[in-house]
């Protein structure tokens, strides 16, 4: 018997559905196949991606539960369902870059590759109608979407997810360039890392190889045409896996 029931479908993103479960503190999240960039100008489905990202995810929140960074996890159920606790979710996707790439060069005169040093942190509204407009500290205190003190908590553990990726990747021959994560606030008030963590939201530049195309692993591979997305994701996964806890199975 299973351990929850799925309840109605509470919202459908570009990579994921989210439905209610017959448990107030308990969420399903469902993987989907379906690739987007552009702000979904461009889409495919591709066959394997959500299993990939769903089992990437639950390896590193695992590790991070592990490391004492929190986060909305609860188990897997399957290859492409996560359990996670309900949170009121943040709307600020939180940038940290390691090394210059994507918006960052297009917006400013810096070279793709260069390294940043210290590495940059960047908010972006979250809002897909208005393009997920980069925030000044300004622009974040007109808004009002998070106080002084959240705004601190929230980078603070943007951070310590930038020293905890750095050292999983690099363990295993991964440059991690940059990533974009959410967070939310349970019922309780507890700030926890939501969304998910995989080769859609993170780039991943494979160290072993020198070519500017080939090293890449992650969703570039589909922004820029490059083929054999869903085989580079399985490289991460394959890589990642020797290195953080199996994740829990949830019920
Ligand atoms: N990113 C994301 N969702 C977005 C925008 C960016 O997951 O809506 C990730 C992206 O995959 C990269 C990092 O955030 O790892 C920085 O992305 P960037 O601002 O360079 O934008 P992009 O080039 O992806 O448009």
């Amino acid at each position: 018997m299973s351990a929850y029931s799925l309840g109605p479908l509470l919202h459908e993103g570009k990579a994921k559905r989210v439905y209610a479960t017959d448990q107030a503190d308990v969420v399903a999240v469902e993987f989907k196949d379906d690739a987007t960039a552009f702000n979904a100008q461009k889409k495919a489905q591709l066959a394997g991606k959500g299993q990939m990202n769903c089992r990437i995810s639950a390896l590193i929140f695992e590790h991070f539960e592990a490391l004492g960074i929190p986060t909305h996890f609860l188990g897997v159920d399957g290859t492409n369902w996560m359990l996670v606790r309900p949170v009121q979710v943040v709307p600020l996707e939180v940038v940290i870059r390691n090394v210059a790439a994507g918006s960052l060069c297009k917006q400013l005169p810096i070279a793709a590759g260069t390294r940043l040093d210290p590495p940059l942190l960047d908010l972006y509204y979250k809002d897909d109608s208005l393009g997920d407009p980069l925030l000044t500290d300004a622009r974040l205190r007109l808004l009002g979407l998070v106080s002084d003190g959240q705004k601190a908590a929230i980078e603070a553990m943007a951070w310590r997810v930038n020293d905890a990726l750095l050292a999983l990747f690099g363990g295993v021959g991964l440059e991690l360039v940059d990533f974009k994560i959410e967070l939310g606030f349970t019922a309780d008030g507890a700030l926890v890392l939501a969304d998910e963590i995989s080769p859609d939201n993170c780039r991943l530049w494979d160290l072993a190889v020198a070519d500017d195309n080939d090293r890449i692993l992650d969703k570039d591979r589909f922004r820029q045409d490059l083929g054999g997305v869903v085989e580079a994701y399985g490289e991460v996964l394959k890589r990642v896996q020797g290195c953080c806890p199996e994740p829990r199975i949830y019920g």
